[in-house]
């Protein structure tokens, strides 16, 4: 609306009459306002400065209150993340990411297979000889599988063909066909060693640091449902067809089927999809499915006479799907004036070339097999690698940080006097305050006399209003008397300073 006042040719006429017809006590009167305004302003400069300072003060404090007290929560809230969880949604979803699959241009992988189901009890025989013929129909089964998994009909589809039909749609199941279905997407990562684990901790498993968690996002959505046994669901999983059964049985020649029983039991189904490109990866059905034959051997194995033999199985059938994809690393960081060559890996058709273009040519080139040239501006660059499918573009970029190189650093004493048992802070400021990589070790000449222990604060992280400097503690703890040399040493360029530490 602003902007539409500004263009308005009647209404700027109107100001400038009005402003014509400014009297000189206007003008006074102006300047008596400039002055209150100056005041305000300067006011509300005191103001900013002291808010700024106090949220600063508090920042620091809440930051230093809070750390290792809470689990850390990301910046990604979970209410606001459309992310399926329930059984309609999940199902809404995945009826969604089918039909877009099939749509678009990933290669596409269709497997059934039967698969044994458990070691020990997945064959059983009963009837006389019930141990040889266990043991035979154990010897003879995996072959017998092969030859089914064989016949199964495996299907694949290379990028952009359309195999559509040959896809399970999953809009004849209804929210009630589904008993119980997750979503996992989140995971914890702990602040001090790093390490990432499924569910959120107040002791880190691994390092024992207290209540130091941060919850984290997966790139995917992993999804796992069980479905009940419902005429839907029935009917969503085709059953067994009599030359199934019949090519489950090739392995069993010399033996009559007088009897044949099919139960399934367990409909279940998993799917991993892009959280956030949408992109759905697998969708995977499954059913157990026990097999009763009653047979009867003949000729050779007449001997055997009638028995049961009992298979668990479980019927899998699998959808994969490729994505075009170009995957190079997300960021490099190279120093002024290298080179270095890029590699990326394609999920692409056969053939299929990669070609390099800079979007940043002042701050790096690349030429047609992914050499990259930094100049001597410091800063941040793009390379793209990218081939063209279908008319379309699949490309991936890379971020060149070209390294502000450290220059120098110091520590803020170059003395320190401690009793046994007491701590000191060390910090080291490196030069320049941008350095790209700006972190520092810590070492002792003589742990028995006093150990450090460093870490790395990266304001930009924690607070946001530091600027994304980096600071480096050091934090000496005194054990026995003597005097040792404590350092600091850049982890770029390797400059070092030191702090001679006398324990009383
Ligand atoms: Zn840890």
């Amino acid at each position: 609306m602003a902007d539409e006042f500004k263009n308005d040719p009647i209404k700027e006429t109107a100001e400038a009459q009005a402003s014509a017809k400014r009297s000189l006590s206007d003008i006074l009167q102006d300047e008596a306002n400039v002055k209150l305004r100056n005041r305000i302003f300067g006011g509300i400069i005191i103001l900013l400065v002291v808010i700024f300072f106090g949220v600063m003060v508090y920042g620091v404090n809440n930051l230093l209150a809070n750390e290792g007290q809470h689990p850390v929560e990301s910046a990604v809230d979970d209410s606001i993340s459309a992310s399926p969880q329930d059984a309609e949604a999940v199902l809404t979803y995945l009826e969604a990411k089918v039909i877009e699959a099939g749509a678009a241009t990933p290669a596409i992988g269709i497997e059934t297979k039967y698969e044994l189901r458990g070691e020990d009890d997945a064959v059983t025989v009963s009837g006389d000889n019930a141990n040889v013929l266990t043991e035979t129909a154990k010897l003879l089964l995996p072959k017998a599988l092969e030859e089914v998994n064989g016949k199964t009909g495996n299907v694949s589809a290379d990028y952009g063909e359309n195999i559509t039909g040959s896809l399970w749609r999953l809009d004849s199941l209804s929210p009630a066909d589904i008993a119980a279905v997750t979503n996992n997407f989140t995971y914890y990562q702990c602040t001090a060693c790093k390490e990432t684990f499924d569910e959120a901790f107040t002791e880190c498993p691994k390092c024992a640091a207290k209540n130091t968690c941060n919850k984290l996002y997966r790139d995917n959505y992993d999804f796992n449902g069980t479905l009940n046994d419902t005429p839907d669901v029935q009917a969503f999983y085709k059953p067994l067809t009599a030359s199934d059964v019949a090519a489950l049985l090739t392995g069993l020649n010399g033996f009559e089927v007088l009897d044949t029983k099919v139960t399934y039991a367990n409909p279940a189904f998993s799917a991993a999809s892009g959280r956030t490109n949408g992109r759905l990866y697998n969708i995977v059905f499954s059913r157990n499915v026990d097999l009763t034959l009653q047979l009867k051997g003949q000729d050779a194995y007449a001997a055997f006479g009638e028995f049961t033999l009992s298979l668990k199985l479980i019927k899998i059938n699998r959808f994969n799907f490729t994505w075009p994809t170009v995957n190079l690393s997300a960021e490099m960081v190279v120093g002024a004036k290298e080179s270095v060559l890029l590699s990326a890996s394609i999920n692409a058709p056969e053939g299929t070339i990669v070609h390099w273009r800079s979007l940043t040519p002042e701050i790096v080139t690349v030429d047609d097999v992914g050499y990259i040239q930094t100049g001597d501006t410091y800063g941040d660059g793009t390379v793209q690698a990218y081939y063209e499918l279908n008319g379309e573009e699949i490309s991936a970029d890379c971020v060149i940080h070209v390294r502000v190189p450290v220059e120098g650093v110091a520590l803020n004493r170059r003395r320190e006097k401690l009793s046994v048992g007491e701590t000191a802070q060390l910090k080291a400021t490196l030069e320049p305050d941008n350095a790209t990589i700006a972190g520092c070790q810590w070492f002792t000449d003589d742990p028995s006399i006093a150990t450090v222990d460093g870490i790395i604060i990266e304001h930009e992280k924690v607070l946001g209003i530091f600027g994304g400097k980096t600071e480096n503690i050091g934090t000496i703890t005194a054990v026995s008397p003597g005097t040792v040399r404590i350092y600091c040493l850049t982890e770029d360029g390797a400059w070092r300073s030191s702090c001679t530490v006398t324990v009383e």
